[in-house]
């Protein structure tokens, strides 16, 4: 029996929307993922997230960052990630490798893995396929990544031809060191579910920077050894957007038709729907997140920077489209009322609005490639965007 089933029911173009079924639930695709770094979407309660308001089916966990703290031992005490943080919807990780890659000039790359220095308490760590795989068993997510290595967005092609072979490596070497885990059960999260074999899924992920040919290779590769779905990494990391897309553009139809497609770390609504046009199923990203606490609200008309003194008195809702509780009642007048004070409550206003825009495009994007409209959707909201962003 399978760890996950992926089933696509409507296809407009490349655009797919489906159902991935995993022993936590089934997550209608194309999905977006909200990050949850440390064990926690920032500024927003699990109640919120599973509200009709948001309805989100699926959150990410940090496997950096929860390693570092508070340590594998803590979780596996609780019995695994979900029992800790109090959520029984699935759960998705990364490997950590982005995470490392992205200390820059603080780690040192071997072939064994990746030496380090924890921003926590400054000690020595160390992290390989290996400790990937074991963290992410005692972590009991849901969908575990393959540990990779990514290089530079504007990496030349030796340089990119050198990390993405050492990906096909550590590639391979996390899925012998996942499937061990998996048979001595040190998966923390395992259930019984009707259907599914109750075990961890691991998916791929193919690297290669802007090189064509080598997307092309890392990908041949990595399905060769045989994962439960593919990742598109080491996008968004500085290349310019179309470079982003050519590469979407040639990798995304050449992946398994039957398994989910995964583009890592994007990005912008639009850039969702763009890709989505493209083959991909899933998404994760931070700007949401992110950008809601430091002001930036996402809306049907573009961005909007709540510390602008335009909106001072400004009795509409953030975004006149959108029908999530903030918007429902609190206009942005009150909400930069709110950031300018200082107030938490601003950040949690604006993260709330911000997840419910995102999620709430994906499900207008599943409508739409549904019904046959998914042009028409495309169309609309780009045009939508583009008259009245900032
Ligand atoms: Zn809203």
């Amino acid at each position: 029996m399978k760890p996950v089933h992926f089933h696509i029911e409507a296809q407009d173009g490349e655009a797919r929307a489906g159902v991935l079924t995993t022993r936590r639930g089934q997550i209608e695709t194309p999905v977006f993922m909200p990050v949850g770094t440390a064990g926690t979407v920032k500024g927003i309660r699990f109640e919120e997230l599973e509200s009709a308001d948001l309805d989100a089916r699926i959150i990410l966990g940090n496997t950096y960052h929860l390693w570092l703290r508070p340590g594998i031992d803590v979780i596996r005490s609780a019995g695994g990630l979900h029992r800790f943080i109090g959520w029984d919807r699935a759960l998705l990780t990364d490997s950590g490798g982005f995470q490392v890659w992205s200390l820059g000039a603080l780690r040192k790359i071997t072939e064994e893995g990746t030496e380090f220095r924890s921003h926590v308490d400054g000690s020595l760590k160390f992290l390989s396929p290996e400790v990937s795989m074991e963290v992410q068993a005692a972590l009991g997510s849901d969908i575990v990544m393959a540990f990779d290595e990514c290089a530079p967005g504007k990496a030349g092609h030796e340089e990119t031809e050198r990390s993405m072979n050492l990906t096909t490596r550590w590639t391979k070497r996390s899925k012998d060191a996942f499937d061990r885990l998996q048979s001595e059960d040190a998966d923390t999260g395992r259930r019984e579910v009707e259907g599914l074999s109750g075990r961890q899924a691991l998916f791929g992920i193919v690297q290669g920077a802007s090189h064509l040919d080598l997307r092309r290779r890392s990908l041949e590769q990595t399905v060769e050894i045989g994962f439960d779905g593919y990742a598109i990494g080491g996008l968004s990391v500085g290349e310019e957007k179309s470079v982003m897309f050519d590469v979407i553009d040639d990798v995304a139809p050449r992946m398994p038709k039957d398994k989910p497609r995964y583009l890592m770390g994007v990005g912008t609504p639009e850039d969702l729907v763009e890709a989505v046009a493209r083959g991909i199923d899933m998404f994760d990203c931070v700007l949401p997140t992110r950008n809601g606490r430091t002001g930036q609200a996402f809306t049907s008309r573009g961005k909007l920077n709540i510390k602008n003194a335009q909106w001072t008195n400004d009795s509409r809702p953030l975004d006149e489209s959108c029908r999530c509780s903030v918007c429902r009642r609190h206009s942005r007048a009150y909400v930069r009322h709110l950031y300018m004070s200082g107030e938490m409550l601003a950040g949690i206003l604006l993260t709330h609005h911000n997840l419910a825009f995102f999620l709430d495009t994906m499900r207008g994007v599943r409508q739409s490639i549904r019904s046959g409209d998914f042009p028409k959707f495309r169309r609309e909201f780009t045009g939508r965007l583009d008259a009245n962003g900032e």
